[in-house]
């Protein structure tokens, strides 16, 4: 039986590891959770899966949990505020940490949880993005596995299995595209929320939905690969799968390519991150070949969304680039979601905030959390009148 938390339980990702969860009630037990300002969302997860523990890092969320909590005379611990994520993250009964809040909140509860010698289930992929030689290193100095969630790592993670990390030519991140795959630039400049938020593939929140339109995401896992597997960017190779039937591939220095297939449901690489090293019975359903019988492949346009682009240029100069470039997405795609600033000017933002700071080799935590700040203030300041 492994105890695990859930940074995030309210989240697209956090409601999906539930299900993973109800169906491996025997070898999984939900301890500790954290949400912001989903109430009801929580009260429903509290009243099914009763977790001892339970975090709100929103403050008026927080006192309606606390209040219904009294009421109802449930047996549990109640945390508020940012120490609510690191007391969750760092339970001393748990063994897996789960992070799937949303942004570089999921940073310091993650950096605690290693500390804590807790293997991380990691979906937060800002987390490695903006502090990937710090969080890498702290996993290995605690001796702590960092299993990735995010479906293409997922799939890479199995393809390397049994095989030895020398071997390894390049790593193919498959990409679905995103909503506007196959649009100019003219076509791009008009876009609104709403259509932005519409995936063609996969149901996910509303942050990672702006950023797979724009190929951000993209940009981002092709940062997380090379933290997590210590490959160069060189041997980072992004392709268009509009189908998300291959979830991503490994090609060895015999050429032979591994890849990992499965239906495009986040349940699958959820589990299989939990359950690690064991393989529990299918959440997800059979991949029929008669349905998906046409699998394409395309080179990613990076004239059209630069944003991918960016991401490489960030990552090749490493230090504090990555959390800049994340930075201004984040802020960036708040601006957006809130019709502040427009579709095009997302990338115009990393681009200028990724000009306009100093750069920095070696950051440490505090001045990666700094230069997240001052561009956020930054980009405010240039952005919003
Ligand atoms: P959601 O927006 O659906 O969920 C985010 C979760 O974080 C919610 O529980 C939310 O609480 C909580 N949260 C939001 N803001 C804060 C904050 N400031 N402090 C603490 N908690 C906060 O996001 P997703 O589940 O889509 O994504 C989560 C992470 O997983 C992201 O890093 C994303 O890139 C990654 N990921 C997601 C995938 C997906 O399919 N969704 C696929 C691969 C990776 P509440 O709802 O209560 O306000
Ligand atoms: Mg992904």
């Amino acid at each position: 039986m492994k105890n695990i938390s859930i940074l995030g339980v309210t989240g697209s990702i956090g409601t999906q590891a539930l299900d993973v969860i109800r169906d491996a009630e025997n070898e999984v037990r939900l301890v500790g959770v954290t949400a912001h300002r989903n109430f009801e969302k929580l009260v429903d997860i509290i009243e099914e899966f009763k977790p001892k523990y339970i975090g709100v890092t929103d403050s008026d969320c927080f006192g309606k949990v606390k209040e219904y909590c009294e009421k109802a005379n449930m047996n549990c611990e109640l945390y508020s505020g940012e120490e609510a994520l690191e007391k969750i993250a760092t339970l001393e009964e748990v063994d897996t940490v789960l992070t799937s809040v949303v942004g570089i909140a999921g940073l310091k509860p993650t950096i605690k949880a290693i500390r804590a010698k807790k293997n991380i289930a990691l979906a937060n992929k800002e987390t490695l993005v903006v502090a990937g030689d710090i969080v890498m290193s702290e996993a290995k100095e605690n001796g702590v596995e960092i299993l990735p969630v995010d479906s293409e790592h997922g799939a890479i993670f199995q393809c390397l299995q049994g095989n030895e990390s020398k071997d390894v030519n390049k790593i193919i991140l498959t990409a679905s595209g995103g909503p506007f795959r196959g649009r100019k630039r003219d076509e791009l400049k008009t876009i609104t929320p709403s259509q932005a938020l519409k995936h063609p593939k996969w149901n996910m929140g509303r942050k990672i939905s702006i950023d797979s339109s724009t190929l951000v995401n993209k940009g981002l896992e092709v940062i997380e690969a090379h933290f997590l597997f210590g490959v160069d960017y060189e041997n980072i190779e992004v392709i268009v799968h509009p189908q998300s039937i291959v979830h991503s591939m490994v090609e060895y220095v015999d050429n032979s390519i591994i890849a990992q297939l499965g239906s495009t449901d986040m349940r699958l690489p959820i589990q299989y991150a939990l359950c690690y090293p064991e393989r529990n019975r299918a959440v997800a359903h059979s991949l029929s070949f008669k349905e998906a019988s046409t699998l394409t492949f395309e080179e990613p346009d990076m004239d059209t969304f630069r944003c991918l682009k960016l991401a490489y240029e960030a990552g090749k100069m490493g230090g504090n680039m990555p959390a800049i470039y994340n930075g201004a997405n984040e802020i960036a795609v708040e601006l957006f979601l809130d019709e502040k600033i427009s579709y095009l000017q997302i990338e115009e933002i990393i681009e200028s905030s990724m000009k306009e700071f100093e750069f920095v080799e070696k950051p440490t935590l505090d001045q990666v959390l700094d230069i997240d700040r001052r561009v956020r203030e930054y980009v405010l300041k240039k952005y919003v009148k």
